[in-house]
């Protein structure tokens, strides 16, 4: 027979690895919640050209990446490499310009990117992304990379940064491609193929070219910060203003320019010690056109994704420290036929009272005893067919190692006691 294998580039999240996700999502929503963002949820896949209009044709998302397939309709669906597009799809189909703004949102889910995959890079991920749509104010902006910064924070991660850039708007980004272009004309021999291509498909990808070749070329390129418009300019220096004013330490990278061909003015990420650029864990910015691209009414924006599986990594490596998940507290055991049965009935007893339970599936007393301890039960109900003939069931602490007998009939009533009285003890010590 042949063994199943799970495609290139994904990952199983097994149990031992969940406590670090269950944390990860309640996390990011409480603080996303917690500055008034709402949910909303877009599908996994959507049309295409959706993709291909909002991302950009030229961009590495849309040309290399893409999951897209023709569906039995024989329509162009693409996988979501990323939520952006799809949440402004949702705000203009739903109508959702009239609410009053800003209209502030946030998902998670799974993206899809068809990436030679490496340590923190996978074909299917998971992102944590926030927009806020409607305004046009630097406090937008501000808002969501304190959202970001906030979201590192509670994580543990030390010694954050944010990496700030502006990549003008449609005004003063030509002037800039132009003087960009003609820089790079005059060192073509010097730069990668890459480079080459770049420079006349998506221009402003070359700043962040990681090839050796290219970086004395890109460090005398022109900076776009030199040549912003009058608006990106104040839009820029109001929001460093507030930077300043809070004390959150920022580095202006001009090389910052982001994958996708949305962005306009902010660009930003943040960085933390010990992860640096390359695994860089949340990028954003803002993107004004995109709304109007999309069919949509002209819509400022300003957002940013966080790759949660870069996160996860991170917090492992820096020894984050993460709650356990909850067990079922009671666990039930049970020797021979009759037992079983009478077990199976509490079992349904104690979990309509409210009460995790579970119950032994196999194994000699010893065996199930031993699961017992291994699965974190406080407490485990020993069902015997001497002692249920006797009208009782054995209740034994684990914690203590202490048994006592109790009335068949009053299981669940000693039980409700028992966790409350070691609920209390918990919040005691505490
Ligand atoms: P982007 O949409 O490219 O700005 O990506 C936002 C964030 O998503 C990045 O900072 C990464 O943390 C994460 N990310 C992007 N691509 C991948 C991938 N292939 N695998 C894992 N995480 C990714």
């Amino acid at each position: 027979m042949a063994q199943y294998s799970r495609p290139k580039g994904t990952q199983d999240i097994l149990p031992e690895d969940q406590p670090y996700w269950e944390y990860l999502y309640a996390v990011v929503a409480e603080i996303a919640r917690s500055y008034g963002f709402e949910r909303i949820d877009v599908p996994i896949f959507e049309m295409t050209e959706l993709f291909a209009r909002g991302l950009g044709e030229a961009t590495d998302a849309v040309e290399k990446e893409m999951y897209a397939f023709k569906d039995k309709g024989d329509r162009d669906i693409a996988l979501r490499p990323e939520f952006t597009a799809g949440v402004i799809r949702a705000y203009i189909e739903n109508g959702m310009q009239v609410y009053p703004k800003p209209v502030k949102l946030y998902s998670t889910g799974p993206a899809f990117r068809y990436e030679e995959p490496q340590a923190g890079r996978y074909r299917q991920f998971h992102q944590f992304n926030a927009e806020i749509l409607g305004v046009q104010s630097p406090l937008a902006d501000l808002e969501v990379m304190l959202l970001a910064w906030d979201i590192y924070d509670r994580l543990g991660f030390k010694g954050l940064a944010f990496q700030l850039n502006s990549t003008g708007c449609p005004e003063c980004r030509p002037g800039y491609i132009t003087a960009l272009q003609d820089h790079y004309h005059a060192h073509i021999d010097e730069v990668c193929e890459d480079c080459q291509r770049r420079i006349v498909q998506n221009p402003l990808r070359v700043l962040d070219c990681k090839q050796q070749r290219c970086q004395p070329v890109i460090a005398t390129a022109p900076k776009i910060t030199a040549m912003l418009c009058e608006d990106c300019e104040s839009h820029f220096r109001e929001l460093r203003g507030y930077l300043d004013a809070l004390g959150k330490p920022y580095t202006l990278n001009f090389r910052l320019v982001r994958g996708l061909d949305y962005y306009t003015k902010t660009v930003f990420e943040v960085w933390a010690e010990g992860i640096g650029a390359q695994a860089a864990v949340c990028g954003g910015g803002r993107y004004d056109g995109l709304a109007k691209l999309l069919g949509g009414p002209p819509t400022p924006a300003v957002g940013f994704a966080v790759g949660m599986e870069r996160i996860v990594m991170v917090m492992k490596t820096q020894g984050v420290e993460i709650p356990k998940l909850p067990q079922p507290p009671v666990y039930l055991v049970h020797l021979g036929d009759v037992a079983r049965t009478h077990a199976v009935r509490l079992l349904t007893d104690i979990r309509e009272a409210g009460i995790g339970a579970q119950i032994a599936m196999s194994g000699s007393l010893r065996a199930q005893l031993r699961h017992a301890h291994r699965r974190g039960a406080r407490v485990t109900l020993i069902v015997g067919e001497d002692e249920l003939a006797r009208g009782e069931v054995t209740l034994r602490d684990m914690e203590s190692g202490e048994q006592v007998m109790v009335p068949a009939d009053n299981v669940v009533a000693a039980l409700a006691q028992q966790m409350s009285e070691s609920s209390g003890a918990k919040t005691a010590a505490n």
